[in-house]
């Protein structure tokens, strides 16, 4: 599903369930001697359990063997790791919100952005039209960029709903 953007980036997506317990996402640690102290959800209802859960939820963690704090967030079954700038540091969100990942090869950092059909022009509002046959045409392309080599790939616009 996310295969565009996971071959682009050095995140990977995790094995790892919302109800497993946290692990430390900074490569040379990986310590489960994690302490949470702040849970944040949205509110969309339709809860079925913790593997489940639709709602996108963030979880203040701090490691005790590295003395680093980190945000474990989770939505439907899927779960990745963030720092306070929103880097990406394990797993592939599932969730529109920006992100920054960093590009395979080069480490340069990775951004999402949006522009006109020209693919050119940035837009800041995401449009879309109706088409004369009633279907939804949007007015808006994705595009995920390299700030360091400017390599960029163009993704489906939906790929996170
Ligand atoms: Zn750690
Ligand atoms: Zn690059």
């Amino acid at each position: 599903m996310f295969q565009k953007l996971i071959d682009f980036v050095n995140q990977t997506r995790l094995d790892e369930k919302p109800s497993s317990p946290p692990i430390c996402p900074y490569d040379r640690c990986q310590s489960f001697d994690i302490d949470s102290y702040k849970t944040r959800t949205t509110l969309l209802g339709g809860e079925q359990g913790i593997d489940n859960n639709i709602n996108h939820t963030w979880k203040s963690c701090y490691c005790n063997k590295c003395g680093l704090s980190f945000v474990r967030e989770t939505k439907y079954g899927n779960v990745w790791y963030t720092d306070e700038y929103n880097n990406v540091l394990a797993g592939i969100p599932n969730c529109f919100e920006n992100y920054i990942y960093t590009h395979k090869g080069c480490d340069g950092n990775v951004n999402k952005n949006y522009t006109q059909l020209d693919g050119i022009t940035n837009v800041m509002t995401l449009h879309s039209s109706v088409a004369e046959d009633g279907s939804l045409q949007d007015e808006y392309r994705t595009f995920y960029h390299c700030d360091k080599c400017t390599t960029k790939i163009e993704v489906n616009n939906h790929e996170y709903f």
